[in-house]
């Protein structure tokens, strides 16, 4: 295992606000939290692409309803959400507009990242919003799917993003100091477990002691989070929120807190999750320009290098990209149906609109969506 942790050196975090650090007990939206959170998150973003998971919906709703204890009928709860969603946001325009920054609302649900189309348009706007420094700001869709209501707090929704981005830090921020290898609250011997591998032991002791106790949130679902985020290389942070100094405490290397390392290299955790997509749906035959780009400048497969398409899929599948000498090069999730390709295959990617009438992408399949297999001639 590593030793120290290369904070500074990441390109992309996504921050999850619980509850309990972006509102006020009972009192709404935090807001004198959120403007602390804004001036550091303005820190960050001047090196990173940073996303927002924040929680804060219901609570926000239950206030603004004058509604003073959490309900336990979940459409009582997605209807709080739903007024609250709305301060929520404003709260964040608000705050962030003050450090000149653009957010954006992102509301997601779990199947959203499961179906592989959807996966891929949530994918291009989340980096599409990135590109142009805008700062997504992601929360369940609480008026369809209320997994997290029942469950997380959206820890497992955070996690889901990280994948979908994958991100090189996901950063859990909660009202405790980070993970403890007992509860503290019964045992003064317990310890801060402060750097860990997500394939410790101890953490399967850690989430068996806090399962019973925690309904919604908890360390239970900060662990599996942390689990499920290793899938796609990345590292988690879990960290008290409260302090208000903890965004530029990891800048500045004074970092308290606990961090859980994924073991997994992020190009072998795509490959893995590529390869346990669906069988492929078809072939792309691809000249050898478009092999030399893919294969060794690791660039995106173009319409213009396609020679031939096989098969019948569907935007979102999963196909494989043969060599003109019937190598099988590549495999990757394709932007366009079989029938698409086949009026822009040859073409260069500035005709498409003209051919189909509208563009997905201007990539056949993005070079984040491609896992090179052998290399090609
Ligand atoms: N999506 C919910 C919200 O923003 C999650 C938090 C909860 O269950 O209280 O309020």
């Amino acid at each position: 295992m590593m030793n120290k942790f290369n904070f500074t050196k990441a390109k992309k975090i996504i921050i999850k606000l619980g509850s309990s650090i972006i509102t006020n007990d009972g009192k709404g939206i935090d807001e004198v939290f959120l403007s602390n959170f804004a001036s550091e998150i303005s820190l960050l973003a001047k090196n990173m692409q940073v996303v927002i998971v924040s929680s804060g919906a219901i609570a926000a709703g239950l206030k603004k309803l004058g509604i003073s204890r959490r309900p336990s009928e979940l459409s009582e709860l997605q209807a709080a959400a739903a007024v609250g969603q709305m301060y929520l946001i404003r709260s964040f325009e608000k705050e962030f507009s003050k450090v000149s920054m653009i957010c954006a609302q992102v509301l997601l649900t779990h199947d959203d990242l499961s179906d592989r189309k959807r996966y891929l348009n949530a994918r291009s706007t989340l980096y599409n919003l990135l590109e142009k420094n805008v700062i997504p700001i992601i929360n369940e869709n609480d008026t369809v799917s209320n997994e997290e209501i029942k469950f997380g707090d959206n820890d497992n929704l955070a996690a889901l993003t990280a994948n979908l981005l994958e991100a090189d830090y996901l950063i859990l921020l909660t009202d405790q100091d980070g993970l403890y290898s007992d509860d503290p609250r019964k045992n003064s011997n317990a310890t801060l477990l402060s750097h860990i591998s997500v394939n410790d032991k101890i953490l399967d002791e850690v989430a068996k002691e806090t399962t019973s106790s925690v309904g919604r949130g908890g360390m239970y679902t900060k662990i599996s989070a942390a689990r499920r985020a290793s899938l796609s290389g990345t590292h988690t942070i879990i960290a008290n929120g409260k302090n208000s100094k903890v965004i530029s405490n990891l800048l500045n290397d004074s970092f308290s807190g606990t961090f859980i390392q994924s073991e997994e290299r992020q190009l072998d955790a795509r490959k893995k999750w590529l390869a346990g997509q669906l069988k492929s749906k078809g072939i792309l035959i691809i000249d050898d320009g478009a092999t030399n780009a893919i294969v060794n400048l690791g660039k995106s497969l173009l319409s213009v290098g396609i020679n031939d398409v096989k098969g019948k899929f569907d935007r979102g599948d999963l196909v494989q990209c043969i060599s003109s000498s019937g190598q099988e090069v590549a495999k990757g999730l394709i932007n366009y149906s079989s029938s698409e390709v086949g009026k822009i295959l040859g073409k260069p990617s500035d005709k498409m609109e003209s051919l189909l009438g509208y563009v997905n992408e201007s990539s056949v399949i993005h070079r984040n969506n491609l896992v090179v297999l052998k290399k090609g001639k």
